[in-house]
């Protein structure tokens, strides 16, 4: 997507927005399939949270891809766009009995993890086959808010507890047909999955029932230059040696599955805004944008890296600039940038916002969400309309107090 149709996109839609290229979705899904090439069963579950619009869901159906699910919600949304029942999974972590009961009615496959719902699923429903989340204690790089692999983390059941997986299965009679991992975000280093994912074999040997082991995500992308991300090709070659090899001596060809989310669409997605004020302190100079936090979080919560580039004028002298939002805290996406002159009215670039963006947005300081905007085969659709007003109101129920 060059400048001049981002800035042009911005015009025909409003200020802020996000954009995502569908071509980039495709190529990083067809990355992975064609690393694993030689899997004799390989299933993508695209991992919903990242991006949750219904018309991406479904670029994913177009792709062959199932679903990863973690809320009854995103199953709902899973099934409006598609899918079906069976190639939806869900992974949730500490959400009631109730709500796994009610997932499990609509067909969904279930992955527990935990070992109390784990028995209550066994003494209700024994004839319906769940997988298993288990940490196996590996841990995998990241900001340590999505670091889910590491002794104290609330993820999954322990590997040291896998006997007592066993007692429980044995007491019910349930049926495990799947052994899931996942070891949380930004993977770098591909010895230490080829490690978790060994841990993982070596337990799922003792489970006669399997039909599938899911490895999971965290595959990491680039954000700026120089960045490493994770080698999917080099993964692909290496674990698909170990895989094929795991299922010969297991006597069954097995489904691998991954559940990327970030993979697959982060890069793929831009959020522009309009430059509001630039307003010159001592030390500072301040970009400050039609938005905030509110829109774009991740900078703040994690303190992730967005490039920010000026699409209106890519070729100006470059300055630093602080780029800031209009929420009435410190609301900072990014200090100290070397970017090319900003003017007000600019319209400013945010790269990887396809994952874990729009979806973390909020009305917070009572503005609108921004529309969303996907580019297809050329062609810019509009697949979600900025809030309203309307909105704001929509659920809140104002009672008379004269
Ligand atoms: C969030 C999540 C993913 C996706 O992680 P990414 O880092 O976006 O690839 C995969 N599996 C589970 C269980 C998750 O909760």
């Amino acid at each position: 997507m060059d400048n001049q149709l981002l800035v042009s996109l911005a015009e025909k839609y409003g200020s802020p927005l996000y954009v995502y290229d569908a071509e980039k979705i495709i190529s990083q899904y067809n990355r992975i399939t064609n690393a694993f090439a030689n899997v004799k069963s390989l299933k993508l579950n695209y991992a919903v949270k990242a991006n949750t619009n219904v018309s991406i869901l479904k670029l994913f159906k177009k792709l062959n891809s199932g679903i990863d699910t973690v809320s009854i919600q995103e199953v709902q949304l899973g099934l409006k766009a598609g899918f079906e029942p069976e190639n939806i999974i869900f992974t949730p972590n500490g959400v009631s009995l109730e709500e796994i009961e009610e997932v499990a009615k609509l067909g969904v496959q279930i992955n527990i993890d935990n070992i109390s719902i784990l028995e209550q699923f066994g003494h209700h429903y024994p004839n319906i086959p769940v997988c298993v989340r288990i940490n196996p204690h590996i841990m995998a790089g990241g900001n340590h808010k999505i670091s889910v692999g590491h002794i104290d983390s609330k993820f999954g059941i322990s590997i040291h507890q896998v006997p007592l997986i066993k007692r429980v299965v044995e007491n019910t009679g349930m049926l495990i047909n799947g052994i899931h991992t996942h070891t949380g975000s930004d993977i770098l280093d591909i010895d230490v999955f080829l490690a978790a994912s060994e841990i993982i074999l070596n337990e799922a040997k003792d489970f006669p029932n399997l039909d599938f082991i899911d490895f999971g995500s965290g595959f990491k992308v680039p954000y700026k230059e120089g960045d490493v991300s994770t080698n999917i090709e080099e993964l692909g070659e290496r674990l698909t040696t170990r895989f094929n090899k795991f299922c010969k001596n297991y006597g069954k060809d097995l489904t691998l599955m991954f559940e990327p989310g970030k993979f697959l669409v982060s890069e793929a997605g831009k959020f522009l805004a309009n430059v509001n004020v630039v307003k010159q302190t001592t030390s500072t100079v301040f970009a400050s944008i039609d938005s905030g936090f509110n829109h774009l979080v991740r900078p703040m919560m994690y303190d992730s890296y967005h490039h920010i580039h000026n699409v209106s004028n890519p070729n100006g002298r470059e300055r630093y600039y602080s780029v800031v939002g209009y929420i009435c805290e410190t609301d900072t996406f990014g200090s100290n940038r070397r970017i090319s002159e900003i003017r007000e009215d600019d319209v400013l670039c945010f790269d990887n916002a396809g994952a874990y963006c729009f979806s973390m947005a909020s009305n917070y300081n009572s503005r609108f969400r921004p529309a969303e905007v996907l580019i297809y085969e050329g062609q810019d659709y509009l697949i979600r309309k900025q809030e309203s007003f309307e909105d704001l109101l929509k659920n809140q129920v104002i009672i008379d107090l004269e």
